[in-house]
């Protein structure tokens, strides 16, 4: 049976799911324990059909879960920190810190966030020098000073991707714990950031403490890649931070679908509900006539 994989496990994946397993295919749907998505922080919905009372997120989410559980979709958790086409099976490949899938097809319902930090510069020099997707970019900093800010999973799996290209490739963690085992070339850097300095463009990261590390160019690789990222890192295009979709909700890339926050938009359940089903129905469309 075709294969997709679902990243996310909020009302747009979750009704993807529904779509695309009652269609025929065999679903998987992973989704992160370290960001839990938006409806998570929904103390009340009202506002959905068919709620004789208010329901919690938490509680509408597992609602979902279960239903979709009940005809035969597979819930991993993990977090995604990279989906690329394979060669080998002419399929995507979905990999996780831990693991790699293979999907014939795959459905971006990661929410909407697009992380970034607070840190002054990070956005001025968004472009010009400050990335989000270092397999995009990792070509323009051959032989140069990169920094990727982040200290879990996707930040090393960012950093790996420069290894072979940059001069040296250093870790800023902004004073987190390390969060499992980073490359053993990189440099790492614990101290809390306080800016990203240059003129035109980046050329130094300054410390709390005052010091400064020279770079030409940072990373950002904060805690679980979103939507956005793992879009970038596949060539899927994007309209501002949105996955640019069409009516059917296919991305510029056949196979690849997006629903929910990540289009952008109305964040809502109902909107994410109605493009996770949308979804669901080309994801097996796609299959039946590849
Ligand atoms: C405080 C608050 C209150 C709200 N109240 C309402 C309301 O009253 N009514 C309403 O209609 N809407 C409300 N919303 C909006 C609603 O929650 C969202 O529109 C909806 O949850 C979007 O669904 P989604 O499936 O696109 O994304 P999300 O619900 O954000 O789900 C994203 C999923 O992706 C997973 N994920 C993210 N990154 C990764 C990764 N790298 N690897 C694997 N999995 C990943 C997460 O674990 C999660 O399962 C509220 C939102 C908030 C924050």
């Amino acid at each position: 049976m075709a294969k997709v994989v679902i990243i996310g496990a909020g009302p747009a994946g979750v009704s993807a799911a529904l779509y695309a397993r009652r269609g025929g295919a065999e679903v998987t749907v992973i989704s992160s324990e370290k960001d839990t998505g938006s409806l998570i922080k929904a103390h009340q919905i009202e506002n959905y059909y068919g709620l004789a009372e208010p329901v919690s997120g938490a509680e509408l989410i597992q609602r979902g879960i279960q239903g979709a559980k009940r005809i035969g979709v597979e819930f991993i958790q993990g977090d995604v920190v990279a989906v690329a086409f394979s060669e080998d099976f002419h399929g995507y490949q979905v990999e996780t810190e831990q693991m790699k899938y293979h999907a014939d097809s795959v459905i971006l319902a990661a929410g909407a966030a697009h992380k970034t930090l607070p840190i002054p510069g990070i956005r001025e020099f968004e472009g010009k020098g400050i990335s989000y997707c270092a397999i995009c970019d990792a070509f323009f900093y051959r032989q140069k000073q990169v920094a990727v800010i982040g200290a879990g999973e996707y930040a090393f799996h960012e950093a790996a991707a420069l290894l072979p290209h940059a001069a040296q490739v250093t870790l800023l963690t902004n004073g987190e714990d390390i969060a499992g085992r980073p490359p053993e070339a990189l440099v790492l850097r614990k101290e809390k950031l306080a800016a990203v300095e240059g003129s035109g463009r980046v050329q130094r990261v300054r410390f709390q403490d005052g010091s400064l590390l020279p770079v030409d160019g940072v990373f950002l690789a904060v805690g679980v890649a979103g939507s956005t990222e793992l879009a970038r890192k596949m060539g899927v295009m994007l309209a501002g931070n949105a996955i640019k979709v069409d009516e059917r909700m296919a991305t510029n890339i056949p196979g690849i679908f997006a629903a929910g926050d990540c289009t952008g938009g109305l964040r809502q359940v109902a909107k994410a509900v109605y493009q996770g089903a949308e979804a669901g129905l080309a994801a097996v469309r796609y299959l039946r006539e590849k």
